[in-house]
């Protein structure tokens, strides 16, 4: 990791302990069920498959791809499916991993479009939360670390593709998009 570019925020244990957490949560919440579990890509992909290890009930799994659209570069909440998922969720136990939740629009699209389909249930998993940049009603159902307003790279993260394979959370220092 080039610590000129990024500062830490959770390294790899504390992530660890946190993501074994949540799965131990969610396999209490599933106990005698079998889950669907819909990873969003890119970025959830590391998470996911780390989350995958911790959770003791019976799963499949699935991915999807969507991309904000629009001239904002935040999100602007119109949202596109570029993957779609490979099967039916009709009457399955959804569980939605997601990295990041910062304004929540592009949830929200997942979370509404994956409801039309009906589903026996949905719940949402995410590694980090900024809840200060909330636009949209999404409430997730297991939330890592609610974080400041920062922009975080690593542990799956981009930042113009760059530094997704970094093992920690961590802040971006400004510079490197400053300039
Ligand atoms: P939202 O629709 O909730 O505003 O956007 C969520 C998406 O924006 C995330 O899935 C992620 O791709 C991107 N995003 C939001 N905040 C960050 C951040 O701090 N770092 C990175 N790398 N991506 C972010």
């Amino acid at each position: 990791m080039d610590l000129l570019q990024v500062e830490v925020l959770y390294n790899r244990e504390q992530i660890q302990e946190k993501v074994a957490d949540i799965g131990r949560q969610i396999s209490g919440d599933y106990r005698g069920h079998e889950l669907l579990v819909v990873g969003i890509l890119k970025g959830a992909f590391v998470f996911m498959a780390d989350l995958i290890r911790e959770i003791d009930v019976p799963m499949e799994i699935d991915f999807m791809d969507v991309s904000s659209y629009g001239l904002s570069t935040s999100s602007s909440g119109e949202v596109r499916i570029e993957k779609d998922l490979e099967y039916s969720i009709k009457g399955r136990d959804v569980l939605i991993v997601e990295d990041i939740i910062d304004t929540g629009l592009t949830l929200k699209f997942i979370y509404e479009n994956l409801k039309t389909r009906n589903p026996k249930s949905i719940r949402i998993a995410c590694l980090l939360d900024k809840p200060s940049r909330r636009k949209a009603e999404i409430f997730p159902d297991y939330v890592g670390y609610s974080i400041p307003d920062k922009f975080v790279v690593g542990y799956g993260l981009d930042y113009a593709e760059q530094y997704r394979h970094y093992p920690a959370v961590c802040i971006l220092k400004p510079a490197v998009y400053e300039k």
